[in-house]
C-alpha cells in the first residue's frame, strides 16, 4: 500500500479562502492525482493555525494573523468526502494540555510538527530564526532537535513530521560542521521509547534542500531503533500528490523498510509498502 496522509487543500503563501479549497471538487482533484499514482490512502492534515479554535493554545502573531476557520466545519466537511481526517499540529511546549483539548475531535491521526523554536520559525522567512544575529548553527540544530525529542515524547501525535525540517534552507542557512548523527541521538531515543510513526516526506526534494525528509542517516538510526514509518508527500496542490514518491520508495527499501503505517480513528496498522495494482506497476 502508499498513503499520503500528510496534506494540504491550499498553498501556504496563497491566501485561499477555505470555501474556495474546500469544495468536493477540489478534494476530487487531489484522488484523481492519487489513484493516477497508485496511493490507496489519501488524508488531508490541515495546519492548525488555519482555525481560530487554534488560538486557544498559542497567539503567537503570525498565528492570529493566519486563524480564519472553524476546525468543526473542516472535520464535519473531510468526513464527507472519502479522505482520511488528520490535522498538522505544531508542538506547543507550553500548551500541551490545550492542545490535547483541542485534538479531542474524531480525527484518524494527528501529525506533530516542529516549525517553531521560540517564537522564531526555521522554515519560514516571516519569522526567520536565522535573521537572529546570535544564531548560531551548532545551537539552532542542537535546540530543533531536542524539541523534535519532545515532541516524539509528549505522546499527543501519531506521525512525527518532516523530522529534519531545520535543513529546509540547503546551503542557504548556516550548517553546523559536526556529524550531523550528534543531533539525530535524542529525538532518535525519544522516537524509540515513544514509538511515534517516522514521517517520511518527499516536500524536502521541492525545497531548496533538495532531498527527503530525514536524511538517509537519521533514517538508519530510526530503523537500528525499531522504529516504524509514515509516507507523505505534504502536497499542498493536487499535482503535488504522490510527489518523488518513486525515490520514497527506494529509500525506504534501501534501509530494508518494507511495511508502512496506516491509521484510523487513532489506530494504527502496517501494511506492505507498494503501489495498488493495476495503477502505477
Ligand atoms: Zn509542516
Ligand atoms: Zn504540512
Amino acid at each position: 500500500m502508499l498513503t499520503d496522509y500528510h496534506l494540504h487543500l491550499r498553498p501556504d503563501e496563497e491566501d485561499t479562502p477555505s470555501d474556495r479549497s474546500s469544495t468536493t471538487e477540489n478534494v476530487d482533484h487531489y484522488l484523481e492525482a492519487a489513484r493516477g499514482a497508485g496511493i490507496a490512502e489519501l488524508g488531508v492534515s490541515e495546519h492548525i493555525h488555519r482555525f481560530t479554535q487554534a488560538l486557544e493554545i498559542w497567539r503567537h502573531p503570525w498565528w492570529q494573523d493566519q486563524a480564519r476557520d472553524d476546525v468543526d466545519a473542516y472535520c464535519d466537511f473531510v468526513r464527507a468526502t472519502p479522505l482520511r481526517l488528520g490535522i498538522e499540529a505544531d508542538f506547543v511546549p507550553a500548551a500541551l494540555d490545550r492542545t490535547a483539548n483541542f485534538l479531542e475531535r474524531n480525527f484518524d491521526y494527528v501529525v506533530g510538527s516542529v516549525h517553531f523554536l521560540g517564537d522564531d520559525a526555521v522554515d519560514h522567512d516571516g519569522w526567520d530564526i536565522w535573521d537572529r544575529r546570535e544564531a548560531d548553527a551548532d545551537e539552532v540544530w542542537r535546540r530543533y532537535f531536542e524539541a523534535l525529542a519532545e515532541c516524539a515524547r509528549c505522546g499527543l501525535f501519531d506521525i512525527l513530521a518532516h523530522p529534519d525540517l531545520v535543513k529546509v534552507w540547503g546551503a542557504g542557512r548556516p550548517v553546523p560542521e559536526r556529524d550531523p548523527r550528534h543531533y539525530y541521538e535524542p529525538a532518535v531515543e525519544a522516537i524509540a521509547e515513544s514509538g511515534i510513526a517516522v514521517e517520511v516526506s518527499t516536500a524536502g526534494l521541492r525545497k531548496p534542500v533538495g532531498e527527503i525528509y530525514p536524511a538517509a542517516a537519521f533514517a538508519e538510526m530510526c530503523v537500528e531503533a525499531g522504529a516504524v514509518f509514515a509516507l507523505s508527500s505534504d502536497a499542498h496542490l493536487p499535482e503535488h500528490v504522490g510527489f518523488g514518491y518513486d525515490r520514497a520508495q527506494e529509500f525506504l527499501r534501501g534501509l530494508g523498510v518494507d511495511q508502512i503505517c496506516v491509521f484510523e480513528r487513532r489506530r494504527r496498522r502496517l501494511e506492505p509498502l507498494g503501489p495498488a495494482a493495476g495503477e502505477n506497476g
